[in-house]
């Protein structure tokens, strides 16, 4: 049975695409979807044919982010435009228009705060996803009504909204870290608290909205640590490398990738530049040889997905630590530009 997509939490706008659809004459569009939200693709996509009369496709190859667009296998297959959902725009060019459906959520984060108020420093910096952007300006005065001094950083790096961190740049967090004493993440996940955690070296408090919980990041901190530490003493003494290169369009760095090998080289360790779409430990296993990878693609696959590759798998900066070129303590979370 299909979930109707008019009674879930999330809005896909239908009526915008639609109008969009109409308005610019599309006969054909596909339609892109994370994993969490691809069980109402199908009510979407009834939805938007019913309105319009334009045939829908669907994507269903994985998708992370904005950086890994469907345009050009959409364009082969005819479709005059994509309808990208939960993200916000990344890519500057793309084969055919890209229209983006960044799916906000509705939850209102006053009363969890209201309740944990003492959690909070005095000066505090407000960090969000793409989903809760629009409710931070009410937080914001939520918090200075109460004697809270509060920031909220410029979209910079990759982010396109004040206060947006991305799982591959926290630009935006780290443009007011010195001017603050903690941050305050409004979301849902460990990732982007811990990421911000990481690149600020400040305390960060999670208000979970979508669970109402509240917890603070220091031990998934020292954990997590712990744990990166223990990926890098293992590749001290690899000789074999891979360096991923991503495929996905915003997941490309080449001259990172190339440099690494070299660097590797120069070392007098053996290292190989091996390119792949999705970086899975099934794609991966047939690489017995090589002892060890560096991942220059989505830094997200080399920290959360770790644990489930045959091999150790390290971000750039965790392989200079490796090689005795940086030290434990300039560790850095890997950020794309
Ligand atoms: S590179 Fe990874 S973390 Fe960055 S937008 Fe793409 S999927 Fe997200």
């Amino acid at each position: 049975m299909l979930i109707p997509a008019q009674r879930t939490m999330y809005d896909f706008e239908v009526e915008r695409i639609a109008d969009i659809i109409r308005t610019k004459r599309y006969s054909r569009v596909s339609l892109q979807f994370p994993e969490g939200l691809r069980d109402y693709a199908a009510e979407v996509a009834s939805q938007i044919e019913a309105l319009t009369g334009a045939e829908v496709l669907i994507s269903a190859n994985p998708c992370y982010g904005a950086c890994d667009l469907a345009d050009e296998s959409a364009a082969e297959l005819g479709a005059e435009a994509l309808f990208h959902f939960g993200h916000a725009q990344l890519l500057a060019k793309t084969r055919i228009p890209v229209h983006y459906v960044e799916v906000r959520l509705p939850h209102d984060p006053l009363p969890l705060l209201e309740e944990h108020l003492d959690r909070l420093c005095r000066r505090v910096g407000l960090i969000t996803t793409v989903q809760h952007v629009h409710i931070l300006e009410k937080v914001k005065n939520f918090l200075e009504a109460r004697g809270f001094e509060v920031q909220v950083g410029e979209a910079r790096g990759r982010a396109r909204y004040p206060g947006q961190v991305l799982g591959c740049s926290f630009a935006c967090a780290k443009s007011i870290a010195s001017e603050v004493d903690c941050f305050a993440y409004i979301g849902s996940g460990d990732f982007h608290p811990l990421g911000v955690a990481l690149a600020t070296a400040k305390p960060v408090v999670v208000f979970d909205i979508l669970h109402g919980q509240v917890r603070n990041m220091e031990e998934k901190k020292e954990r997590f640590l712990r744990q990166r530490f223990a990926a890098i003493a293992k590749t001290r003494e690899a000789k074999r490398f891979g360096v991923i290169m991503g495929e996905k369009r915003g997941q490309r760095r080449p001259v990172l990738a190339r440099r690494i090998r070299q660097m590797l080289r120069n070392l007098g360790r053996e290292a190989y530049l091996i390119h792949l779409t999705e970086i899975t430990p099934e794609n991966l296993i047939h690489f017995r040889h090589l002892d060890a990878f560096v991942n220059t693609a989505c830094p997200r696959v080399t920290i959360e997905d770790a644990p489930r590759f045959p091999k150790p798998m390290l971000t750039p900066q965790e392989l200079e630590i490796a090689l005795g070129l940086r030290s434990w303590e300039a560790y850095e979370m890997d950020e794309m530009e």
